[in-house]
């Protein structure tokens, strides 16, 4: 076939007249002659101290360049939460991009080998090009790595030499300028907005609507619409061979890390990949050390654990990470021990060249950037064919995987259809193949119904499927034998279908079962009843009943829950069952929801005698989101997700009267006392701010009163603490803390925590002569000591407790970093242990637990009444970043049972006016 010659020849012909056309002046939208270097166009050279290019001026200067050169492709993929643009720019030689379908193809094609025999495959990694996806301040803080960008864009874009040459034959480079924009805009705006002012430079909130940092611990749940972005509009579309994800870390200590990592690497990574990271790592501190650049590490700190980090590395790609010191965005950083005193700690070790200065600043950032991602990409370019090999190596080995387990099992019938298929629908997102069974079927030693699920290992994204849905064991990794363990970067357990209340089994051994492609993820629709005589009935398992009850509530319909079981039509219905009285706008909200979520609607046409709880109509909900929180942040996504009529709290809401305004009031992770007295100061922090500063001692007395008058408080994680602090809660911690130094208590975590073990084994950890002068003070006791940094553990469940309608009898927790408790006498308060750990049987169900003894039959979810007021704690996150879906029921029951109201059956019935 010659058409491509045809083409080739109609193209430059096209060419030709396109050129004449712009000699004669003729042509609207003729390329300049020479495309701008980034500080004509920005008016500063970048990386000046005090000056960064604005978001949108650097789109402006891609599309510049996309105008003036032949090597640049500009497209805005879609716009993220708050609507700014998010932009790939696609960088190769204009050969290259002319033919880019043809190459994406290919890409496919070795990442889908099954029938491509290996000479074929070798065929194709000579006509294809590795795709290098490389993008920047996920974290908006670390603003130096975009800011680097431009001045690699348009050295690629313009510059002739051979190893520019090399990379754009070679490569096809994907860059994202930003993988959070809104953190951009809110970060740089703030920064030229308090120049010349006393207020606080660096953003004080978190920089994005709903996550800030943790947008980088989002890449298996996939919640946020930036990591839906990156995913279905550039892995699952582009199938690049390598992520390059540009950070900077603190301002003390190495001035760059670069792969390899360090322990643990997940087992599911395939070691081709793992390799890659190294030469490329390698690669980057070569060309640093060439140029005379220090303070370079390898193989420490970073792990290559947790999938929430990791998404590329189960679909087939290296992960790069480099992380570089940071100023405070463009302010210089001098070490206020004197500027010959080096940063941090700076011992040389086979890992570390140390660096001696006492000084660093953004345009040093700017730099370590460029070299560092400079060498990664000419190392892929030089290595072309053999990237692509290994790229088709990888997936061939997926598919034809041979070792255990075969499938995971999802059985058709769930506790909750809603959250299962969204389990499925991350599958489908993460491009898992999914099969249903068309009838019943045998594997391992159970029956399954028609219509389970069937997920086959053996399939080009095996190593994803099976990441998500097996346990984690995580290896009991100590400094030396008997030692203090080694902390993760990460959490250690993140199994899909206990995090979202899904059953799944796994299968060790072939079996045969028929089945089909699942098409659509989508759950079977439940059929209505007709409309019933006194009342719908919803079944408490589904987390769905909470979307109905939110358009209920917004609909002012009067909605009720059994206070115990009951029987009715031959079917027993659990405490907590949802009871509605039926009307139009009823029946049209159930009927929404259950056509959307699969939640069962069933009818009763004669009252049941039945005690129950009306929940207050129109429940309000306050949402306490001290600045720059991120469990608040989730917190609020969640409770926009739901609908729930929800406001943050600010301090001005103080000025009046709380119950005028609020029946029910979390305080996520990490809030404080501190939080609410003290909160941002307001001579640092001008007045966008009064949201978040302080309500003072006299705020903090008016919480209390207005619990005890009637409010409901429901505290979580670390905010158990400031709960107890408030109201004198009558409950102990029951684990020991690890200490620091002589007398201090617990140490905060990096996200808040109540801070067990995790940052002082961190701290530690950063020099050897930390750790050592730790043990040497025994600040770390490893005979004696509890640690659990983010698994899954037992609870035993009181589901016949208004705050546990709906769980099972037992399910995991969440625990990252957390506190148990244990009763102590109270005379005023009563006190309900809602969920506890098992007295015996195995606590952990996934991740790493050590001291489980501590926490055998220790308390929980624990409900109290102060007063007119009730109050829940929960002593581990069992909101953790909105992943664990199957204990999200404990905080919505408790946020609208407080305010409910007890009522006997015959208060059963529609609002009459
Ligand atoms: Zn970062």
């Amino acid at each position: 076939m010659t058409g491509s010659t045809a083409t080739a020849a109609a193209v430059r012909y096209l060419f030709v007249c396109v050129a004449l056309l712009m000699a004669i002046g003729g042509h609207p939208r003729a390329r300049q002659a020479q495309p701008q270097t980034p500080e004509q166009f920005f008016g500063f050279r970048i990386g000046a101290d005090g000056e960064l290019a604005r978001y949108p001026k650097i789109l402006e200067y891609l599309q510049h360049l996309a105008k003036t050169t032949a090597r640049i492709k500009y497209q805005e993929l879609g716009r993220t939460t708050m609507g700014n643009p998010y932009v790939l720019a696609t960088v190769s030689s204009p050969e290259n991009l002319s033919r880019l379908d043809k190459l994406i193809a290919i890409n496919r094609r070795l990442a889908d080998p099954r029938g491509l025999t290996p000479a074929e495959a070798k065929r194709l990694a000579q006509e294809g090009r590795a795709f290098y996806f490389l993008y920047a301040t996920i974290h908006s803080t670390e603003v130096g790595n975009t800011q680097a960008l431009n001045e690699l864009l348009h050295r690629l874009a313009t510059d002739n030499s051979p190893e520019v040459r090399q990379i754009l034959d070679n490569v096809v480079l994907l860059v994202v300028p930003s993988q959070n924009p809104d953190g951009q805009v809110l970060v740089i705006d703030h920064w030229y907005k308090t120049k010349g002012t006393p207020f606080t430079r660096v953003y004080p909130d978190l920089y994005h609507k709903y996550v800030g940092h943790d947008d980088n611990r989002d890449w298996f749940m996939f919640t946020q619409i930036e990591t839906r972005l990156a995913i279905e509009k550039v892995h699952s579309v582009y199938k690049p061979v390598i992520t390059h994800d540009m950070h900077q870390q603190g301002t003390d200590g190495s001035r760059i890390f670069v792969p390899p990592y360090d322990d643990p690497y997940d087992p599911n990574i395939h070691p081709i990949l793992v390799q890659g990271m190294t030469s490329v790592g390698q690669a980057m501190a070569s060309a640093l050390v060439a140029e005379g650049k220090t303070g370079i590490e390898t193989n420490a700190r970073y792990d290559l654990w947790a999938p929430a980090r990791q998404y590329m590395v189960y679909h087939g790609q290296s992960r790069i990470l480099t992380e570089i010191a940071s100023v405070a965005l463009a302010d210089p950083y001098v070490n206020p021990a004197g500027k010959d005193v080096p940063l941090g700690p700076q011992e040389p070790r086979w890992n570390y060249l140390p660096y001696t200065r006492g000084d660093w600043r953004l345009r040093q950032i700017v730099d370590y950037a460029n070299t560092a991602a400079f060498a990664g990409i000419s190392h892929v370019a030089k290595y072309r064919t053999a990237w692509l090999e290994n790229f088709y190596t990888v997936h061939a080995d997926w598919v034809n995987r041979k070792s255990g387990p075969y499938a995971f099992v999802i059985p058709a019938a769930q506790r909750d259809p809603y959250e299962t298929s969204q389990l499925l629908d991350i599958l489908r997102i993460g491009e898992v193949e999914v099969y249903q069974a068309k009838a019943a079927f045998t594997a391992g030693s159970r029956q399954y119904a028609a219509g389970s699920w069937v997920v086959k290992l053996a399939q080009p994204y095996g190593a994803f499927a099976k990441t998500m849905l097996e346990r984690q064991t995580y290896p009991d990794l100590r400094l030396f034998p008997g030692g203090p363990p080694k902390p993760p970067y990460d959490v250690t357990g993140h199994t899909l279908g206990l995090l979202m209340g899904v059953e799944v089994d796994q299968i060790d051994r072939p079996f045969e079962a028929p089945l089909e492609p699942v098409r659509s993820v989508r759950p079977t629709s439940a059929p209505m009843p007709s409309v019933p005589q006194w009342a719908y009935l919803v079944s408490p398992e589904s987390n769905a009943a909470f979307i109905a009850v939110a358009r209920l509530q917004a609909a002012g319909i009067p909605t009720f829950r059994a206070a115990r079981d009951f029987d009715l039509a031959g079917r027993t219905f659990a405490p907590g069952t949802w009871i509605v009285p039926p009307s139009p706008d009823a029946t049209r909200v159930l009927a929404d929801v259950a056509t959307t979520s699969g939640m069962q609607v069933f009818g009763a046409d004669k009252p049941v005698a039945v005690d129950a709880y009306r929940l207050k109509l129109n429940t309000r909900i306050g949402l306490w989101r001290g600045a720059n929180n991120m469990p608040a942040g989730w917190l609020k996504w969640v409770f926009e997700q739901y609908g729930f009529n929800h406001r943050t709290i600010a301090s001005p809401d103080f000025n009046a009267d709380l119950g005028l305004q609020y029946d029910a009031i979390v305080l996520p992770d990490g809030t404080t006392r501190d939080t609410i007295v003290r909160g941002l100061d307001s001579r640092r922090h001008d007045k966008e701010w009064t949201w978040a500063y302080g309500v003072g001692d006299v705020g903090w007395k008016k919480l209390a009163d207005w619990v005890r008058g009637g409010g409901t408080l429901v505290a979580i994680g670390s905010a158990v603490e400031t709960a107890r602090d408030l109201l004198d809660l009558p409950i102990e911690k029951s684990l020991p803390e690890a200490r620091r130094g002589r007398g201090a208590a617990s140490v905060p975590s990096s996200n808040g925590g109540s801070g067990d073990a995790t940052a002082i084994l961190r701290d530690a950890f950063s020099s050897p002569a930390r750790l050592e002068a730790a043990l040497r003070e025994r600040v770390i006791d490893p005979a004696s000591l509890f640690y659990c940094p983010g698994s899954l553990l037992q609870n035993e469940f009181n589901a016949s407790h208004p705050v546990a309608f709906g769980m099972p009898a037992a399910w995991p927790v969440f625990f990252e970093s957390d506190q148990a408790y244990r009763l102590r006498p109270g005379f005023t308060t009563q006190t309900e242990v809602v969920s506890r750990y098992h007295a015996s049987g195995a606590i952990l169900q996934s991740g790493w637990l050590l001291g489980e003894r501590y926490l055998r039959d220790q308390a929980n979810v624990i409900a109290f009444r102060v007063g007119n007021g009730y109050v829940v704690t929960m002593g581990s996150q069992i909101d953790f970043r909105a992943q664990p879906r199957a204990t999200f029921k404990l905080l919505f029951n408790a946020m609208f049972h407080g305010p409910a109201t007890r009522v006997h059956s015959s208060q059963i019935v529609r609002l009459t006016h």
